[in-house]
C-alpha cells in the first residue's frame, strides 16, 4: 500500500497524510506501551519513525553532543572531549554511532557488566569519576532494555539518576522488548524511563509490523531539532516558516520519508491493543513452557531467560560440541538457530517472536535440538 501509493513525506507540505499520521500513531503508542508523556509531541517531546535502532541511537547521540555543546556542534564541529558509555552487552549500533559521528569509538566506554548481563553501575560511576579527573566531559549514556545476546534488562531508574548526577542524555535501546510494555505485567521493564532523554523500540521486531519500522522518542526535541535541522531555499514553505507543522525530516538523517506510519496504522487497526497483547503473551507462555522442558532435561543446561522470549540454553559438554551442534541444526535445513557468548561459554538461542509461530513448530524444532543433540552425544562416546 505504502509503495503504491508513491509518498514523498520529506517535508508535512510534500505529504501532510504521511506526516499527521505519524504523528497520530506514534502518540497512540505512548498510551498503549506505558511510557510517559513527556514522550508526547503535546508537550516539549515527540516521537517519529526512523528505519532500525540503529538510526534511533546516532540521533540520540547527534542531539546529546549538540545538547552539551549549547547549539555549538553543528557549527563549529565535535569537541575532542566528549565521552560515551553503554555496556559490553550493549548492541554495536552505539560503536558505530560514536564512530559515524567522529567522536570516536575509543571515546565509547563499554562498563562491565554482572553475572545476569546488566549494566554494572558502580563500574559505571568509577569510570566517570576517571573520566571527569582527566578532564574528560561525559555526555551520553545508553541503558538496555533487552540486551541482542540473552535479553538482559539494565537496571534503567539507577542509570537515570545517574544521568542526571553527570548531566548526561540517557538513550534507552529496546529494540525487541519494548514491545512487550503493551502488556501492564511487562511495565516494570521500563521503569526509571522518566529519567530518559530518548528511547526506542522496534516495532518490526515483535509488534506485527512489516520491516523496517522503529520508533525513537524524545522528552525534549530541541536539541534532535538543532543538531539535525537545515533550511535550503528550495525547502522553504510557508507553513514550516510559520511553524505551524511538524517536518519530519528534522527528526532523522535523510530527507525524503516513506509513510511507515500506514504499516503501524494497520497493525494497530487490524489487531487492536488487545489482539497485540495476545500475541505477547501467547509467545512468552510458549517460551515459558520451553523453559520447562530445557529445566527438566538432563541433556541441557539452561543459560539465560529474562522471562520474556529469548531463551539461551546449551547442551551438557563442550564449546565445541555446542558449535556442532548449531552447525548440524542449521545445516539441516529445518529450523535455524543463531549463538551468543555469555559468561565466557558459547550458548545457543531461540527467539519466540514470529507472528505465525505455533506451539506445534517449537515443539518440532525442540525435537529437532533433541535429536540431533543425541546423535552428538552419541557418536562421542
Ligand atoms: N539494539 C538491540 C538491543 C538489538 O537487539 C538490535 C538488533 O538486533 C539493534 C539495536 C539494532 O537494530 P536495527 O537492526 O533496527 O538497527
Amino acid at each position: 500500500l505504502t509503495a503504491g501509493l508513491g509518498v514523498q513525506g520529506m517535508l508535512w507540505v510534500t505529504s501532510p497524510a504521511c506526516t499527521e499520521l505519524e504523528e497520530k500513531v506514534v502518540d497512540w503508542l505512548i498510551a498503549m506501551l506505558g511510557l510517559p508523556q513527556s514522550f508526547s509531541l503535546a508537550g516539549l517531546g515527540g516521537g517519529v519513525i526512523q528505519d532500525s535502532a540503529s538510526s534511533a541511537v546516532l540521533c540520540s547521540v547527534l542531539a546529546a553532543r549538540e545538547l552539551k555543546m549549547a547549539g555549538q556542534c553543528r557549527v563549529s564541529g565535535s569537541d575532542h572531549r566528549l565521552v560515551g558509555y553503554c555496556s559490553v552487552d550493549s548492541h554495536s549500533c552505539i560503536e558505530k554511532a560514536f564512530s559515524v559521528t567522529g567522536i570516536g569509538t575509543s571515546r565509547l566506554r563499554k562498563i562491565k557488566v554482572d553475572e545476569h548481563g546488566r549494566l554494572d553501575t558502580d563500574e559505571l560511576i568509577k569510570q566517570l569519576q576517571l573520566d571527569l579527573k582527566n578532564n574528560l566531559i561525559p555526555f551520553y549514556v545508553c541503558g538496555t532494555i533487552g540486551t541482542t545476546s540473552v535479553l538482559a534488562i539494565d537496571p534503567i531508574s539507577k542509570i537515570g539518576e545517574i544521568a542526571e548526577t553527570y548531566e548526561m542524555w540517557l538513550h534507552v535501546d529496546a529494540a525487541m522488548a519494548g514491545t512487550a510494555t503493551i502488556c501492564p505485567e511487562f511495565r516494570y521493564l521500563i521503569q526509571g524511563i522518566d529519567k530518559a532523554s530518548s528511547y526506542c523500540f522496534n516495532p518490526h521486531k515483535w509488534m506485527l509490523t512489516n520491516f523496517d519500522c522503529n520508533c525513537f522518542f524524545v522528552s525534549n526535541r530541541n536539541s534532535l531539532l538543532s543538531a539535525l535541522s537545515v533550511m535550503p531555499e528550495y525547502l522553504k514553505n510557508e507553513k514550516t516558516l510559520n511553524k505551524e507543522v511538524i517536518d519530519f525530516r528534522d527528526w532523522q538523517i535523510p530527507l525524503g520519508r516513506r509513510f511507515r506510519a500506514l504499516k503501524l496504522w494497520s497493525v494497530i487497526s487490524s489487531y487492536g491493543e488487545v489482539g497485540i497483547r495476545k500475541y505477547v503473551r501467547f509467545h512468552v507462555g510458549l517460551t515459558r513452557n520451553l523453559v520447562a522442558e530445557i529445566e527438566k532435561d538432563e541433556r541441557f543446561e539452561l543459560f539465560a531467560y529474562s522471562g520474556l522470549n529469548l531463551i539461551c540454553f546449551r547442551a551438557r559438554g563442550s564449546d565445541s560440541l555446542n558449535y556442532r551442534l548449531l552447525n548440524n541444526l542449521n545445516e539441516s535445513g529445518e529450523i535455524f538457530l543463531s549463538h551468543a557468548t555469555f559468561n565466557g561459554k558459547y550458548v545457543l538461542r531461540i527467539c519466540v517472536g514470529q507472528v505465525r509461530l505455533t506451539a506445534r513448530s517449537l515443539e518440532n524444532c525442540w525435537n529437532k535440538i533433541c535429536e540431533e543433540t543425541d546423535i552428538l552425544l552419541s557418536s562421542k562416546e
